[in-house]
């Protein structure tokens, strides 16, 4: 595997495999790589000729300062799993590198900027719109492998790529689970034996609201029960438990042709997000 920090360095190499025309499938994260992160490399892997994988903790898109610090940064057991997992080339900038100091950006998206994750973490989707802009940019991947696990910033990311014509294709990957049903995620290994236990239950409610669905439960009722449920459970503060409309994420109508039932919670001190498509 090729690793990059600059990018120059890697415009150069990419430019060249370009020239050969190899097609490039690019997986973004934020590192502390697990089983979910790798599906979306299995997916790059099987649809391009080379597949890269960028590690940026990106600072703006963090609104909670203590979020940012705290995030896990295991750079060298991230390289070996890239490593085994056949991944061709690494990006891994420092901060500096992406951004030259404060930058203004503002990109109007709608109402998904404000709805759900936008609501609990004001200015999430424009740190989010502006990094992967940036590093769509320097890239200029024909595939983009994103995770369903992060439904709305898929929702979000395909919003950019249409308003501002941008040549490539975002694929949406289905989510990776523990055995036990709990969504894999980087902040996982926060919780305590005792917060895993209890962190069930989104998957649970998830699953509860679905049954509910398709035994033609009200939309609000099915709501107020999953929302109960979560709320329930020792050590866990629901923030939001919604059936959306899957294209537009405001609220579910009976006759949306798409639906997608979306929690976050906190559970101990993290917060977490999961969800599961309904239609
Ligand atoms: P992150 O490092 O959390 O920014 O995630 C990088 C990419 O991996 C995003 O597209 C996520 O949606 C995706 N991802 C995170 N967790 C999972 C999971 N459990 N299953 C599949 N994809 C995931």
């Amino acid at each position: 595997m090729k690793i990059f920090t600059t990018k120059n360095a890697l415009q150069q190499h990419l430019q060249q495999l370009r020239q050969q025309g190899s097609s490039i499938g690019y997986v973004a994260t934020m590192g502390a790589l697990h089983d979910g992160h790798l599906s979306l490399l299995a997916q790059a892997k099987q649809q391009a000729d080379v597949t890269i994988c960028s590690i940026f903790v990106n600072p703006t898109q963090f609104n909670d300062p203590a979020d940012l610090e705290r995030y896990p940064r295991p750079i060298a057991a991230d390289t070996a799993k890239l490593e085994r997992a056949e991944c061709d080339i690494l990006f891994n900038p420092p901060v500096g590198e992406m951004y030259a100091g404060n930058e203004n950006w503002h990109l109007d998206i709608g109402p998904l900027e404000h709805l759900l994750e936008g609501e609990f973490r004001p200015g999430h989707y424009q740190g989010v719109t502006q990094v992967v802009f940036k590093l769509f940019d320097i890239i200029q991947p024909n595939l983009a492998f994103f995770g369903q696990k992060d439904y709305q910033q898929v929702m979000v990311i395909r919003k950019m790529v249409q308003l501002l014509n941008l040549p490539v294709k975002v694929i949406m990957c289905p989510i990776l689970r523990e055995t036990d049903g709990l969504a894999m995620s980087s902040r996982n290994i926060h919780l305590s034996t005792a917060d895993h236990e209890h962190a069930l239950v989104l998957w649970q409610a998830l699953n509860r609201a679905k049954s509910y669905f398709e035994e033609g439960m009200p939309i609000a009722q099915i709501e107020e029960k999953a929302a109960a449920m979560i709320s329930h459970e020792p050590g866990t503060q629901l923030e939001y438990f919604t059936l959306a409309d899957g294209d537009t994420l405001e609220h579910a109508e009976p006759h949306s042709t798409s639906i997608v039932a979306l929690v976050a919670a906190r559970v101990g001190s993290t917060r977490l997000i999961d969800n599961v498509i309904i239609r």
